[in-house]
């Protein structure tokens, strides 16, 4: 199983490239990182003094992410998981959590109790929108309850899932001391999250 530690920003950024160039930037003058990536564009070798962010004495590769992507998803089907429900879906124009009465253990096939199927409408329609959005196109969802349409990155989903184009993936690191998490946050800015799988 991989592990990974993502920074990751929460909504879509401008300027993806020179903040990318900027940490790049920053990683390489601390050694963490490899100035030059390998294989392509957006992977990248630990730099000499990388044993700076971890305990242990083995490293993996960091990557960045500059395209739009919901990343929980991108991530989770490495682990092979097709598509799991969010905390919520908040619509912002008439504030209900669109799929509040679902059954996770329903959803999940371990239960059948009856399910609202609007709600289940939506899920599918959310589900076939991740895809559509992770290949580039602008993708809306219409709210079951106001009937309003929404670009699907624009619902709140408390974070369970993210719509960004910018993220920092950690690939088969040891745990990232608590130091450098802070520093990176910082650098990055407001709207970031820090999570190990
Ligand atoms: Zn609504």
């Amino acid at each position: 199983m991989e592990r990974y530690t993502v920074f990751t920003k929460t909504k879509v950024i401008n300027n993806t490239l020179a903040v990318k160039e900027n940490i790049i930037r920053w990683l390489s003058d601390n050694q963490i990182i490899l100035l030059k990536p390998n294989e392509g564009e957006s992977l990248h070798y630990a730099g000499s003094r990388y044993t700076d962010i971890v305990e242990e004495d083995w490293s993996g590769e960091v990557e960045f992410i500059t395209q739009k992507r919901e990343l929980r998803h991108v991530l989770n089907w490495d682990l092979g998981v097709d598509f799991f429900l969010p905390d919520r879906v908040v619509c912002p124009k008439c504030q209900k959590d669109l799929i509040k009465d679902i059954d996770p253990a329903t959803f999940y096939g371990e239960d059948n109790k009856q399910q609202d199927p609007n709600e289940i409408k939506f899920i599918s329609e959310l589900a076939k929108g991740i895809s559509a959005w992770n290949s580039g196109k602008e993708v809306s969802l219409n709210c079951h309850n106001c009937k309003r349409k929404t670009l699907i990155e624009n619902y709140d989903y408390d974070n369970s899932l993210i719509f960004t184009n910018f993220a920092i993936i950690f690939w088969n690191w040891p745990e990232l001391n608590d130091k450098f998490k802070n520093e990176f946050k910082q650098k990055l800015g407001e709207d970031i999250l820090i999570e190990t799988l």
